[in-house]
């Protein structure tokens, strides 16, 4: 599509306070998605898209929802839910709820919108429907608890349906409540379907949820262009990765905030325990955290809390074999997962807003091609630069050559991953710590670094309020069983002294506490080595936006000679 044919925001017919809106968010003009969608949505079209995460697909369909409701209100006095948003996560429907409170400022009073995706307050939800707000934002399930329970009726008025990322509506098991729900829905309704795969069971809700829909399959990357995304990898097996990771932390060579993807929930707490020895903060984040405490992360996270997130991979949860095993053992595998209590209703890969992400760090490398995507989506959004870092140990080289190959295909033949220079012997300080630091981290100081949590959310628990007020010693008891294994933070660790330096960055800031940076870091500013400055910094305007600064020693120390 050329630039004049773009057709802007102010072109599409939209109410005065949206597009105020919209300029208070700062948008200058319609993704690729909103310029499709929305004129199509308001003609009153049902609309299939497809679109990745980061396209800006939630305001394609929360723009003709405000929009809509505008112009009943114009015509009708009688108040009524509207629309009806549904989304796989309490996270997700937490985003899509914010970004139409950010749409709506200048219309709140006229356009309500409520999230009932919390469980538990019930009570507290049924009170707010009976108000009918005009958009409700829901899980399938907990949408069908109020239908159901005839806290909401939606028969007579609703007049928009919006089904997010649907694909992950089957994964996470909702087709059941999807088909009952569709029951409490009038006869006549506009629809709109979004997901990042048109999957088939994608195209089976498509022909129960829409009529005579638009398909939009826009032709846009699955990633961002490798001008805004660079994609690196660095072969290490497990002690090497533990240590490189440190390094590159220390060293302040990974700038900006951080992804890091793990295998496993214990690998999370690992990781988090291991960088906390060298004050290196980090928050955790995993379907088995209660919602309150995965929001809170990705909140403190996107306020800058915390620069690094340590998060699980969640593809694990959709497909807990990664899609290796046969249909009736994976089932039986995720009975077995489910014992676990593990919150269906968390994706943490998979739309999520993790705001102002610099750098993904694969730690292990993803199970499949489009779980690389995913995690890889959470960087380089909207028009910032991004980096991918996938540590590869040999048994996971097959996964990386699988993705290498799809993502060349999308970028003309080109290899796409390419090599991140570091010369980790040149570092053996850092490696010597790491051991030490990586081995102190056992699995017991990990299972208690769970159990902390789950203590922690069961003293918070309102709940359970009634029963430690019956039962005082039980009360007693959990606040006084500590955890024997924690792994003690040596302050010594957290500072690194010069000899540890690579010849090649012993004039770099590096940064000593990066526990968070509300505190302002403490910027040590080391000696300048006049000899290599300047080839260094000539190395650097070239790649000035790569938030992943290339740590090639050797290669600097030659260029260091030659100056
Ligand atoms: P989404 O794909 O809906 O999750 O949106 C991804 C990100 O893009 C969000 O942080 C939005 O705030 C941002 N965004 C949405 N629309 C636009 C736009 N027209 N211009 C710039 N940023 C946008």
């Amino acid at each position: 599509m050329t630039d004049e044919k773009k057709v802007m925001f102010h072109e599409m017919e939209l109410d005065d306070r949206i597009l105020k809106a919209i300029s208070q968010l700062g948008w200058p003009e319609p993704t690729l998605i909103q310029e499709t969608a929305i004129p199509l949505l308001l003609e009153g079209k049902d609309v299939l898209m497809r679109a990745r995460t980061g396209s800006g697909k939630t305001a394609a369909f929360a723009v003709p929802v405000i929009q809509k409701i505008l112009n009943l209100k114009n015509t009708s006095k009688h108040q009524s839910i509207r629309a009806l948003i549904l989304s796989p996560s309490k996270e997700l429907c937490g985003q899509i709820t914010s970004v139409i409170g950010d749409l709506t400022i200048k219309c709140a009073r006229e356009v309500r919108c409520i999230d009932i995706s919390a469980n538990g307050d019930t009570q507290t939800q049924k009170a707010i429907l009976s108000d009918k707000p005009d958009i409700v934002v829901a899980t399938p399930s907990r949408a069908l608890v109020h239908l159901k329970a005839n806290n909401m009726r939606l028969k007579e008025d609703l007049s928009m349906l919006v089904v997010d990322e649907a694909d992950l509506i089957f994964s996470f098991g909702y087709e059941d409540e999807i088909k009952e729900l569709l029951s409490h829905l009038p006869k006549i309704y506009q629809a709109v379907l979004a997901s990042a795969t048109l999957s088939d069971d994608v195209l089976s809700l498509k022909k129960i949820v829409l009529r005579n829909p638009v398909t939009l399959k826009l032709e846009e990357p699955e990633l961002a262009p490798s001008s805004q995304l660079q994609h690196y990898h660095l072969f290490a097996e497990e002690d090497d990765k533990a240590a490189i990771l440190y390094a590159l932390l220390k060293l302040n060579l990974v700038r900006g905030k951080s992804i890091i993807f793990v295998r496993t929930v214990d690998r999370c707490y690992k990781l988090k325990l291991y960088l906390e020895q060298f004050k290196i903060g980090s928050c955790v984040l995993n379907s088995e955290l209660p919602a309150a405490v995965r929001c809170l992360s990705v909140d403190q996270f996107n306020r800058g809390r915390y620069q690094i997130i340590v998060a699980s991979d969640e593809k694990a949860l959709e497909k807990p074999d990664g899609g290796i095993l046969p249909i009736e053992e994976r089932t039986k595998k995720k009975k077995q997962s489910s014992k676990r209590k593990k919150d269906k209703e968390s994706g943490v890969s998979r739309g999520i807003d993790f705001q102002h992400v610099s750098n993904v760090i694969n730690f292990d490398f993803p199970l499949d091609v489009n779980s690389y995507v995913h995690r890889a989506g959470r960087t380089a959004r909207g028009n910032n630069q991004g980096s991918v870092l996938s540590f590869v140990s040999i048994r996971e080289k097959p996964l990386m050559d699988a993705v290498e190959q799809h993502l060349s295909n999308g970028f003309k033949g080109q290899k796409v991953l390419q090599k991140y220079e570091f010369a980790l012997e040149e570092v053996e300080g850092f490696r010597y710590r790491s051991r030490d630091a990586w081995r102190a981290v056992t699995r017991i100081a990990v299972r208690e670094a769970r159990l902390k949590e789950i203590k922690q959310e069961l003293l918070n628990c309102k709940k359970l309020q009634g029963y430690f007020e019956e039962n005082p010693s039980d009360l007693a008891a959990l606040r006084r069983d500590k955890a024997l294994h924690t792994v003690k933070v040596q302050q010594h660790l957290a500072h690194v002294p010069e000899y540890l330096l690579p010849a090649a960055l012993r004039n770099e800031d590096i940064v000593e506490d990066q526990e968070t940076v509300t505190e302002k870091p403490q910027v040590k500013k080391r000696k300048q080595n006049a000899n290599f400055g300047s080839a260094k910094r000539h190395k650097y305007q070239a790649r000035q936006n790569d938030p992943l600064k290339s740590f090639d020693v050797k290669k600097k120390k030659q260029t260091a000679g030659e100056t």
